[in-house]
């Protein structure tokens, strides 16, 4: 069943030694606070400490490195104005690769500053993300430009998943792993690594309640579009694309449980990893805390692994959480 997977924990191997010097291995810390409040041992993956602030320079270093000659001449592009942008361009650039990076003109100039300060080559044009995505396109059929996209890609998933193979080394009795979930390659690609080694080991993907599409299309038994709201969790909105190949099929093969977080709840998740855990974690890292803050994840019955997938987040932002605010996006949503 496994075997006819796109991605296998052969190909996350095979990632994990391609990539290996470019990306950081990073540490897995205990909490005393969570183990405390679940009765077993929790461990933080502190993947919010790699490189580029975020485990996407995994999946774009392996897919980078997986290119042809050829392809690498021509270059890479993407639509992504956040981590994924931010860690194709690192990886590109490693490589001596040019990375074009396509935004709106609604990218705010922060944003825009710091993917050309990267070292991309930044097109703005088009009122709307979709709009980006089509000059995206119009590079890749003119001029021959590689698309690397943020998840829907086996290469990405299997570089994602060489965080599963770190977790299984650094806690090899884990019960459970907790993982954030928007297009689901963080997801499939780590699921595929432990299941191999671990088939007891129960994977929970979490998400926000408002506008999870992998949570509605797992629900709908299809790939579903959803409505988009803000959230906290900024780096987990998006669809996973209607004609998806890879991580829909991986992640209702392999995911157990998916768990909804309100916005209250993320701000709480957050607040933990800052006042307890002494890290500066954005939304979308902070969601697997902020499962078991709310214990919406039961049957403790072994080690639990929580992995903190980012910190980019707006410090202004991240400083209105920790000084309480608990929806910062609710007017807007409304
Ligand atoms: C992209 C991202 C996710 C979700 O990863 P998917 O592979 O799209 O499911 C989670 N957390 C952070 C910080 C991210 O950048």
């Amino acid at each position: 069943m496994k075997a006819s997977l796109p991605v296998t924990v052969e190909d996350i191997e095979a990632a994990r030694r391609r990539i290996s010097g470019r990306v950081l291995r990073t540490p897995l810390a205990f909490s005393a606070s969570l183990g405390e409040i679940c009765g077993v041992p929790v461990g933080l993956k502190l993947e919010h400490h790699q490189t580029t602030g975020s485990f996407k320079l995994r999946g774009a270093t392996n897919a980078v490195l997986s290119l042809s000659a050829d392809e690498r001449a021509r270059g890479v592009v993407a639509a992504s104005t956040g981590n994924h942008g931010r860690a194709l361009v690192h990886a590109a650039k490693a490589e001596g690769m040019l990375a074009t990076i396509c935004m709106s003109r609604l990218v705010p100039d922060n944003k825009v500053r710091e993917i050309r300060r990267l070292g991309a080559d930044v097109r703005i044009g088009g009122k709307s993300q979709d709009e980006a995505q089509q000059e995206v396109e119009r590079l890749v059929a003119e001029k021959g430009l590689v698309m690397v996209p943020p998840f829907d890609n086996s290469a990405v998933v299997a570089g994602q998943g060489t965080l599963g193979l770190e977790i299984i080394e650094q806690m090899p009795e884990v019960a459970t792993v907790l993982v954030p979930v928007s297009g689901g390659g963080l997801a499939s690609g780590v699921a595929a690594a432990i299941k191999a080694q671990s088939p007891a080991t129960r994977i929970v993907g979490l998400t926000m309640a408002r506008g999870a599409a992998m949570n509605a299309s797992l629900a709908a038994g299809k790939p579903m579009l959803v409505k988009e709201y803000p959230s906290l969790a900024d780096s987990l909105g998006g669809g996973i694309g209607l004609d998806n190949h890879v991580t829909f099929r991986m992640c209702r093969e392999l995911i157990d449980d998916i768990v909804l977080l309100s916005e209250e709840e993320i701000a709480a998740g957050m607040r933990h990893a800052y006042t307890q855990e002494r890290e500066i974690v954005e939304g979308a890292g902070a969601v697997g805390i902020a499962a078991l803050l709310a214990g919406k994840v039961m049957a403790f019955d072994g080690p639990i692994a929580v992995i903190l997938s980012g910190r980019n987040v707006d410090m202004g932002l991240h400083l209105r959480v920790m000084n309480g605010e608990a929806d910062p996006f609710r007017v807007e949503a409304q």
